[in-house]
């Protein structure tokens, strides 16, 4: 390979546009026909479904979601459902369903954002260098993953790492939220604002929702910040002690 390829691959790397969606590659700036044929009718999927058509609201793929995931009576269910759920694009151009990892009847649930590459390539949620360091924050209060169950808002990691959009985030909401029923832990774990901001329906951001005991639906929930950030951020490291040390007292209780 060139040099000059050599740096274009890099440059769309860093641009986030690091997963090959396709065979063949697209000419993007080709000029369109004038009058393109009439669509062909979608190919049903491997589950025998029509995958998502432009022609479905953003409403009606959401109450399929909602009705998928209120359908689940486990946890195998769960994750056959979202399988086959086809009314997010992430499942298109992830490699790996990530749905969760560590002990369902723990005490304990960890709530994420997504996958990034690392988890996408094992399918574990927080494998990569923010899972490792989730794993310490957890040693330091005596857990692992046998008392703790993990997972993430989304299932499929975004390409390039990128954040979430809010319809995508909109979309697998039901997912999760029947997946922290069905576990029913004692604790929740929000893991960084996304997490917290959507499950607990609020505007502020992590700084504001960390630090104190807050409720999904009567299930005690402590914020905490998000590995990621902590590793950029290490100075925040005393704040987040400080919340591993509330989550370990009332798991204690
Ligand atoms: N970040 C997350 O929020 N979840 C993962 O699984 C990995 C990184």
């Amino acid at each position: 390979m060139t040099q000059h390829a050599l740096s274009a691959l890099r440059w769309h790397v860093d641009a986030g546009a690091d997963e090959a969606v396709d065979e063949t590659p697209r000419n993007r700036f080709a000029v369109a026909p004038r009058a393109a044929a009439p669509p062909s009718p979608p190919a049903p999927t491997q589950t025998g479904r029509s995958p998502v058509v432009a022609t479905e609201t953003a409403e009606s793929v959401l109450q399929t979601a909602r009705e998928a995931a209120a359908a689940c009576d486990d946890l195998d269910a769960l994750r056959t459902a979202l399988a086959e759920f086809d009314g997010c694009a992430l499942r298109a151009t992830a490699k790996s369903l990530v749905f969760g990892d560590g002990n369902p009847a723990a005490p304990l649930m960890l709530v994420g954002e997504a996958p990034g590459a690392d988890e996408d390539r094992e399918g574990r949620p927080f494998v990569g260098v923010s899972g490792q360091l989730l794993d310490r924050m957890l040693a330091a209060i005596g857990q692992d993953r046998t008392g703790a169950y993990i997972t993430n808002i989304l299932p499929w990691r975004p390409p390039g790492n990128r954040k979430p959009t809010p319809a995508e985030i909109l979309l697998c909401q039901p997912f999760v939220e029947r997946h922290i029923e069905l576990v029913a832990p004692k604790l929740l774990v929000f893991v960084g604002g996304t997490a917290a901001s959507t499950l607990l329906d609020r505007t502020e951001g992590i700084t504001r929702l960390r630090g104190r005991w807050l409720a999904w639906r009567e299930i005690p929930v402590m914020a905490i910040y998000h590995p990621a950030y902590l590793l950029r951020q290490p100075a925040l490291k005393k704040h987040a002690w400080k919340d591993m040390r509330a989550i370990q007292q009332k798991l204690e209780s």
